[in-house]
C-alpha cells in the first residue's frame, strides 16, 4: 500500500512536452488528457489525415467536459499539435508510443526515437501484450524503455500501470510514474509479465464468461450474474464495449486454453467485434 502511495511521489519530474506516436484510439486519447492538463502535445501518425480524427475527438472531449467554455477550450486545443514528421521527440520530455500490436514497426519506430530523444526524456510505450524486454532488445540503451500503459477510454480510466523489466532504469520509471500523478492519473508499478495485472486478471475473466455462453447460458443471464455479485458491468458487456478483438488479444496466452470461446471466433469470423462495428454478443444502435 506505502510502496503504491508513494511511487513517483518523490520526484520532481515535471514534464512541459509529451510527444505522442499513435493517434489511434489510445495514442489519440492520451493526448487530448496531456493537452487538458497544460502540457504542450504534438501528435504523430503517419499523416496529417490520420491525425485529424484525434484533434477532432479531442474537441469534443473538450466540450463536453468544460461544457462550452469557449477559453478552456481553446486553451486544451491550442497545446495539442499535429506533427506528421515527428518533430517533436527531440524536444519532448516524455515520448509515449501508441501505435499498432506490432513488434518490428515498434522497434523501428524506437530506433528513431531514441537517436533523437533528449538524454532525460521518458521514452515510453503503451503496448498491452508485447514484452517490454522485447521491444527493447534494438535499443543502443535498453534499460531506458518503461511501459506506461493507460486502460481505454483514457479520460475516464484513472489508472495507469507503469511498466518495468528486469533491467528498466529505476529513476525512469519514477519519472513514468510522476508523470501519471500530473495527469492526475494513479501509476501502479507492474513487472514487465504476460497481461502486466489488470489483464492478467480480467482476460481470463472474460474468456470465462464466454466460455459459459458457449454452454448455452444467455449473454444476458452472465451478465445479471455478475452485476448481483457487484461488478459495475455484466462481462460480456465489457467484452463488447472494449472490442471483441482487444478482449480476444488480452485473454489469448493468459488462460493456458487453445481455443478461443466458440462464440467469440464465429463473431470475429464474421467482423463483428462489439461495440465499435454495432454488433458483438449483443446489437448496439
Ligand atoms: P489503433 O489501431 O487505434 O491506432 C494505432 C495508430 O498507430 C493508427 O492511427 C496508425 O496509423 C498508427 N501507426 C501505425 N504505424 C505507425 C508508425 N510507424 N508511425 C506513426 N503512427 C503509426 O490502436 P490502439 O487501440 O490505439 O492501440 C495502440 C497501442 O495501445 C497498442 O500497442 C495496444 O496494445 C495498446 N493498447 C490498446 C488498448 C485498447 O483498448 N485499444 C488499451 C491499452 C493499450
Amino acid at each position: 500500500q506505502d510502496r503504491l502511495k508513494a511511487f513517483g511521489k518523490d520526484s520532481d519530474f515535471a514534464p512541459k512536452h509529451v510527444h505522442v506516436i499513435g493517434a489511434g484510439v489510445m495514442g489519440g486519447d492520451i493526448a487530448a488528457v496531456c493537452a487538458a492538463k497544460g502540457m504542450t502535445v504534438t501528435l504523430q501518425d503517419q499523416s496529417v489525415e490520420r491525425i485529424a480524427p484525434a484533434i477532432k475527438r479531442a474537441a469534443e472531449f473538450y466540450a463536453k467536459r468544460y461544457r462550452g467554455d469557449k477559453k478552456q477550450v481553446r486553451f486544451a486545443l491550442d497545446r495539442l499539435i499535429a506533427d506528421p514528421q515527428g518533430a517533436g521527440v527531440a524536444q519532448a520530455d516524455v515520448i509515449i508510443e501508441a501505435i499498432f500490436e506490432n513488434l518490428e514497426v515498434k522497434q523501428k519506430v524506437f530506433a528513431d526515437v531514441e537517436a533523437r530523444a533528449k538524454p532525460d526524456a521518458v521514452i515510453a510505450t503503451n503496448t498491452s501484450s508485447l514484452k517490454l524486454e522485447d521491444i527493447a532488445a534494438t535499443f543502443r540503451n535498453p534499460s531506458r524503455l518503461v511501459g506506461i500503459h493507460f486502460f481505454n477510454p483514457v479520460p475516464k480510466m484513472p489508472l495507469v500501470e507503469v511498466v518495468t523489466a528486469e533491467n528498466s532504469d529505476a529513476d525512469a520509471a519514477k519519472k513514468a510514474a510522476a508523470f501519471v500523478r500530473k495527469i492526475d492519473k494513479l501509476p501502479l508499478p507492474v513487472k514487465s509479465a504476460p497481461g502486466f495485472l489488470v489483464n492478467a486478471v480480467l482476460g481470463p475473466y472474460l474468456l470465462e464468461a464466454m466460455r459459459c455462453v458457449d454452454e448455452g447460458i444467455a449473454p444476458e443471464a452472465v451478465d445479471a450474474a455478475a452485476l448481483a455479485f457487484g461488478m459495475p458491468m455484466g462481462p460480456i458487456e465489457l467484452a463488447d464495449t472494449v472490442g471483441l478483438d482487444i478482449a480476444m488479444a488480452a485473454g489469448k496466452g493468459l488462460t493456458g486454453a487453445a481455443e478461443p470461446p466458440k462464440k467469440l471466433a464465429e463473431l470475429m469470423a464474421a467482423g463483428n467485434l462489439g461495440k465499435k462495428s454495432g454488433k458483438g454478443f449483443y446489437t448496439w444502435v
